[in-house]
């Protein structure tokens, strides 16, 4: 069931398309919820020697569309800019997300048990991990990765093929490997293009009684805890169960079971299969229903002035500390560090480092726009500047008992929902 996508590609240009329709239902005009400004690409940093010179920025604006409430960016930058290839994007498979992936493959077991000769495919397939589980459950796997991480996937035994997921990729897998039981793909669907192209693809890829499971930042706890800074350009679109549910239904996919997980700040894990192949559990209506309360038009609204807000009481507790003669050096440089940093506008004189755990590429390399130095932990332990800035805030729970352990004996803030000193 082909929808015909009429959307310009962005890809390949070496600049952008605007998002004139909705990327799931091609409704216009689309409702402006945010604008954040204009963010420069998070992976393009300039080594410390180098002077500044020209960079890229691109506007952050959310949009949604009143039909199918699908969130997105207006804008869809080339694929090239974001991810340059002197920047691999090497794996961040960290404790929580091995748990969940392990998790993943339990569950998934419940829902459809695969026998040995069953075959599950992951689609942003990374290093494997995800489908070291399937293995480990005596399963046959393949993997589909465009960077260079899927060697290391083959390395581990893990079948991969280093592409980019399209059509003539996935009728080539589907020709060698047969139908698969299970397709997953976390953390994917967000990022690629074409949205149509990837569902189309993944059914040519999925046995008549197979199941899709995907995972996807869910929009609902970016609401809820404000996590605006997980906007930006790589992240192309924002979902919630009722749009991807809107979106898999247009080629006669049915969301059989949704449920909230962990994972980046607060994520969902939803499956799908075709239509009547399975009785659709009440956590699907479930969902719904809350994303109807926590999601409408007048949390959207609130959303707003929310985010505003906690800008101005970041700055505003800065400033006194500042005021006071303090140092504040940030910790951690994710993706989501580089719009938080650009949108409350700090600076080399707010921020007097960031600091990232020693082997990170990013350690010798100003913050994208700015003049803050990427710098190696270890400063911290000897300057003990009297505040850090936790800028992988979703995570302070763990990061904190952390830096305690090591030896900081300073104050942490932590920047939203709202700004607290601990
Ligand atoms: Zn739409």
């Amino acid at each position: 069931m082909a929808v015909v996508d009429t959307a310009p590609t962005a890809a390949g240009t070496g600049s952008s398309v605007v998002v004139e329709r909705c990327q799931i239902c091609e409704y216009a005009p689309l409702e402006r919820i945010l604008f954040l400004g204009y963010l420069p690409p998070v992976n393009q940093m300039r080594t410390i020697d180098a002077l500044p010179k020209e960079q890229p920025a691109y506007p952050a604006l959310w949009l949604q569309c009143p039909r199918c409430t699908l969130i997105q960016l207006g804008l869809i930058v080339d694929k090239e800019i974001l991810f340059p290839p002197e920047y691999p994007y090497t794996s961040g498979t960290t404790k929580i997300l091995r748990d969940n992936f392990a998790e993943l493959y339990t569950e998934s077991q419940t829902v459809l048990p695969m026998k040995p000769e069953d075959l599950a495919i992951d689609i942003g397939s990374n290093d494997g991990t995800l489908l070291s589980n399937f293995k480990n459950g005596g399963h046959r796997v393949f993997g589909i990765e465009p960077s260079q991480v899927g060697n290391l996937a083959n390395q581990r035994g893990i079948p991969t093929k280093i592409a980019f997921f399209d059509t003539a990729v996935a009728e080539e897998v589907r020709r060698q490997q047969g139908p698969a039981k299970i397709v997953t793909a976390t953390n994917v669907f967000a990022h690629i293009e074409h949205t149509h192209e990837i569902v189309d693809s993944i059914l040519l890829l999925l046995d008549e009684k197979g199941i899709f499971i995907s995972e996807s930042h869910y929009l609902l706890s970016l609401v809820e805890t404000l996590q605006y800074d997980t906007i930006y350009h790589e992240h192309l679109r924002y979902y919630s169960v009722h749009s991807l549910q809107y979106l898999l239904n247009m080629h006669g996919l049915e969301v059989i079971h949704a449920r909230r997980i962990p994972t980046h700040g607060g994520s969902v894990r939803v499956y799908a299969a075709r239509k009547g192949q399975y009785p659709v559990r009440p956590s699907v209506a479930q969902t719904v229903k809350e994303e109807g309360a926590g999601l409408g038009a007048e949390r959207l609204h609130a959303f707003k002035g929310r985010v505003v807000q906690s800008k101005l009481d970041l700055y505003a507790l800065l400033r006194d500390i500042k005021k006071a003669g303090h140092r504040v050096y940030g910790i951690g440089a994710p993706s989501r560090a580089s719009t938080l940093i650009q949108y409350v506008g700090l600076d080399d004189g707010i921020l007097d480092c960031v600091l990232e755990i020693k082997g990170s590429l990013k350690i010798g390399k100003y913050m994208p726009g700015t003049l803050i130095p990427v710098q190696e932990e270890l400063r911290l332990y000897a300057d003990q500047p009297e505040y850090v800035l936790l800028l992988s805030w979703h995570i302070a729970d763990e990061l904190i008992p952390k830096l305690r352990e090591k030896g900081y004996r300073g104050k942490y803030i932590v920047p939203l929902p709202e700004p607290k000193v601990i």
